[in-house]
């Protein structure tokens, strides 16, 4: 019932954005982080018509997707260890998170399906964050054309973490600029159509910049681990 309710709330959000950014909501998809919460909270989301889902550990990936026997689509959305690739590869159909050359040579050697993925982008340039320079960005996808393995279907970016609504937005736009500029080379292994920013925060502001894809966890299905605490 609760995650219903901020489901209501968070798609009549995403209905405004979109009619301020003259956007058709059908562009729009949300990714239900699930990485923080239980199993049983993750059927509710299920049950809610979320069927995209969003895990950034193998071990929370592996055990949802055990448990819980509903079809859905399974994102990885957090950094991805070389040495992990092989557990969840083939258990997802979007990866988030492709962030260098090592990691996509190990997908391309363990995958037995494309993987639709997203480059993540370190737009801010703060140091903490993972993701590819925006200036390496298509030498990068360039570089990803032999990687049969591998479709590039947009890119990521996570906001940097500030209340300034201007520096979100700032950096929304230097991602969805990129987009456009790598989606017009139509490389056939990097469409680049998609774009997903924004999260529980800033999901408003993506959505008014471009964003398709907005990973929601807190403010739709909550965070058990501060609950408990
Ligand atoms: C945790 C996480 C989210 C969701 O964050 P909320 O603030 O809880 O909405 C989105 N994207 C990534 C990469 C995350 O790690």
């Amino acid at each position: 019932m609760q995650i219903e309710r901020n489901l209501l709330q968070i798609q009549q959000q995403i209905n405004q954005a979109c009619t301020r950014a003259n956007r058709s909501t059908s562009d729009v998809h949300i990714v239900a982080v699930t990485k923080a919460v239980s199993i049983e909270r993750t059927v509710e989301a299920l049950q809610s018509g979320l069927n995209h889902l969003g895990e950034n550990r193998p071990e929370g990936l592996l055990n949802k997707q055990e448990a819980i026997n509903k079809p859905a689509v399974w994102h990885y959305i957090g950094s991805l260890q070389t040495r992990k690739v092989k557990q969840v590869i083939n258990k997802i159909q979007v990866l988030h998170s492709l962030d260098r050359l090592s990691l996509a040579d190990e997908i391309q050697k363990r995958a037995e399906h494309t993987i639709d993925c997203f480059v993540q982008v370190n737009v801010s340039e703060e140091d903490a964050k993972h993701g590819i320079e925006l200036k390496n960005v298509q030498t990068f996808i360039e570089s990803l054309h032999e990687h049969n393995r591998i479709r590039v279907i947009g890119l990521m970016t996570m906001a940097p973490n500030t209340s300034n609504d201007e520096v979100i937005r700032s950096v929304f736009k230097g991602l969805k600029d990129m987009q456009i500029k790598i989606s017009s080379n139509h490389y056939p292994h990097a469409p680049c159509t998609e774009l997903s920013m924004g999260m529980s925060n800033d999901f408003e502001i993506a959505i008014e910049e471009g964003a398709t894809y907005v990973r929601i966890g807190t403010a739709l299905v909550g965070n058990e681990s501060e609950d408990l605490t």
